[in-house]
């Protein structure tokens, strides 16, 4: 059983290494943001409803969001596991995840660190349709107000551990599985 949740900033490469990381430990990556892609590219009234708030870098409502985890979460393939990806970002989130998963936890917390100035470089060059200068501005601004201080909450909650998120893909991974395999 693995239960992991992937945190840092947009731009610090979680996305990349949790395609790596659920092909590594065969468990599903989870990515709220990929989920609210698919619903904008599908035109739901889900996906009408996040599009402004994802283009201008704004955080989509914890209710709404807990509610896409909750029903994906109850999905047979994330009984063995899964990585949690862009979720949860605030500390409402973090604690609806906790009670969703109650008696069980998340197993570890993993924090990839980047500094600012580079993922805004990363961003800049993804070139997605929300990577404009403002909403990354947006973004950080949000990620220092709402998601970092979730990294006290799991170090109190769970286990915790921070890794430097500057090298090449594999260096990255290697740092995050043997933080992983360290538990076991
Ligand atoms: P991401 O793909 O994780 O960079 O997310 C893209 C956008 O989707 C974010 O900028 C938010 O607008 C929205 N989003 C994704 N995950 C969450 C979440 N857990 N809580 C609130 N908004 C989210």
């Amino acid at each position: 059983m693995t239960r992991l949740v992937i945190l840092g900033k947009q731009g610090a490469g979680k996305g990349t290494q949790c395609v790596l990381l659920a092909a590594h430990y065969h468990i599903p990556h989870i990515s709220t943001g990929d989920m609210l892609r698919a619903a904008v590219a599908q035109g739901s009234e889900l996906g009408l409803e996040a599009k402004a708030i994802m283009d201008a870098g704004n955080l989509v409502s914890d209710e709404l969001i807990l509610g896409i985890v909750r029903d994906r979460l109850s999905q047979p393939d994330a009984q063995k596991g899964f990585l949690l990806d862009g979720f949860p970002r605030t500390e409402t989130q973090a604690e609806g995840l906790l009670e969703l998963l109650s008696p069980n936890s998340i197993d570890l917390a993993i924090d990839i660190r980047v500094p600012d100035d580079v993922v805004t470089a990363r961003m800049l060059e993804r070139g997605r349709t929300d990577d404009t200068p403002e909403a990354i501005a947006r973004r950080l601004e949000l990620y220092r107000a709402e998601t970092a201080p979730l990294l006290d909450f799991f170090e109190v909650k769970c286990h915790f551990a921070d890794v430097n998120g500057l090298g090449s893909e594999s260096e990255v991974q290697g740092r995050i599985v043997a933080e992983i395999d360290g538990l076991k």
